[in-house]
């Protein structure tokens, strides 16, 4: 099924897949971008002779900590941190993190790899990393939340810094999260130091459109994709997995944009509403009551509730995956595109199994891969720092604008760079490909460290 490799890169990946062993996601992200670089080693030899690909793999650094805390029956509870710092050739160690019972040391590594492209894609001087725990906070307390992040960030705050590394959210870890984690840093360190953190709140050094800029950037890279192919999100019938914060601002850029949003989701099951989701209501039940998407069916009789569905089967023109990783796969794929669907952007990290891709490909649908169509979110942390450094607080349209036209560029870089490595249309090879040149260029310019 997958692609075959250069066999210099084939030895390559054997050997990156031996030395991190049962490391599957990592290795389905490494892959998928070695994939394209066949053409890149031909025409920039130096890469090759330069180990970059080798060394591009291996994380500068890998921090992994316990995470000691106490529920609220005093009972003692044991996690695992990490904060893997993967590359920083071009710019601070930039990344999320996410707070999830999945997480290891594969998920981490998959999603500082995706990163690194990702964040060299936004045209802004930011490195890769990506951090986080096994914590559920699914059920716990404000209270429970707060004594982990406190923990949590009394060992991670020795490793951060303005010029160093620079976290942000992902799945599990929001304003509320991202708030007792300043806290403690601040007591910490006895600094201010905003730019140590990105997706603050607005009261405290936060900027305005970073809660929204991953879904609204998913869907502006859309409207790029559709006009590339002389259309546009006027009217169409939309289905957005998941009911996090990507999927709900995705599903209020799409709606903002004339689109038709039928089916969101949670790992429970699955909403379908054909009138078009009450975007309102999914804020209310989980941005302030946190509660299951379940619930939305008891305030609109004429929503139906599929619990343990698959909302790739709800059919629809536009689909973007905005909950996790491998949560489309090769059958999914097929059921999208039998059903019509003629555009897929992922607002999630690696939410299609390489079958998935595949089938995206070949039936030559738009299809926009995460680290070039969620680079939104991260390219919006890089505004939040230059508004920090500069002690500046900019206003939402002018800050919105910029979002605009990072995402327009990304789609622009990504179609041209596709289109130069003789693969018109196949954004794949373009985020891959544009993203690699930028950080192998700035590391062949840094010499061997
Ligand atoms: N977690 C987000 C991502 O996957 C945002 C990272 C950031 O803002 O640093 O890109």
């Amino acid at each position: 099924m997958a692609v075959a490799l250069d066999d210099k890169i084939e030895a390559t990946y054997r050997r990156l897949v031996a030395r991190n062993p049962g490391e599957e996601e990592f290795h389905q992200a490494v892959r998928e971008v070695l994939e394209s670089l066949g053409p890149v080693l031909a025409k920039y030899p130096q890469f090759a002779e330069q180990k970059i690909i080798e060394r591009i793999c291996e994380p500068e650094r890998q921090i992994i900590f316990r995470v000691p805390w106490q529920d609220d029956k005093c009972e003692v509870q044991i996690n695992r941190g990490f904060r893997v710092q993967f590359n920083s050739a071009i710019g601070v160690y930039k990344g999320g993190l996410r707070f999830h019972p999945s997480v290891y040391l594969g998920i981490i590594k998959f999603l500082g790899f995706e990163q690194i492209f990702k964040n060299a894609l936004t045209g802004m001087p930011i490195g890769g990393g990506k951090g986080g725990a096994d914590f559920d906070p699914k059920g716990k307390s404000d209270n429970e939340v707060m004594r982990f992040c406190q923990s949590f960030m009394t060992e991670l705050h020795r490793h951060l810094g303005e010029y160093t590394d620079v976290p942000a959210g992902d799945i599990g870890v929001g304003g509320r999260e991202l708030g007792y984690m300043f806290g403690q840093y601040k007591r910490l360190t006895n600094r201010y130091e905003s730019t140590v953190l990105t997706g603050k709140g607005i009261g405290w050094g936060g900027s305005l459109v970073r809660t929204e800029a991953t879904g609204y950037g998913a869907v502006y890279f859309m409207r790029e994709m559709l006009a590339a192919r002389g259309d546009s999100l006027d009217g169409k019938t939309c289905v957005v997995s998941g009911s996090g914060n990507v999927a709900i601002y995705t599903i209020e850029k799409l709606q903002q944009l004339g689109a038709k949003v039928i089916a969101c989701s949670d790992s429970n099951g699955v909403i379908v509403h054909n009138k078009g989701i009450d975007l309102d209501l999914v804020k209310r039940l989980k941005e302030v009551e946190r509660r299951r998407i379940a619930d939305y069916a008891g305030f609109h009789k004429d929503a139906e509730y599929l619990p343990g569905g698959n909302v790739w089967q709800v059919p629809c023109q536009v689909a973007m995956p905005s909950a996790t990783q491998n949560e489309l796969n090769g059958r999914d794929a097929r059921t999208l595109v039998g059903n019509g669907c003629i555009a897929v952007a992922e607002g999630a990290n690696m939410p299609t199994t390489p079958e998935g891709v595949k089938v995206f490909l070949d039936a030559k649908i738009a299809y926009g891969p995460g680290k070039a169509a969620n680079a939104g979110g991260v390219a919006t942390s890089a505004l939040e720092m230059q508004q920090n450094a500069s002690r500046d607080s900019w206003g939402f349209e002018y800050t919105e604008k910029k979002l605009d036209d990072i995402m327009t560029g990304i789609h622009r870089t990504t179609w041209e760079t596709a289109e130069e490595f003789g693969a018109r249309g196949n954004y794949v090879v373009g985020a891959n490909i544009a993203g690699f040149i930028r950080v192998a260029k700035a590391m062949v310019a840094l010499g061997l460290v």
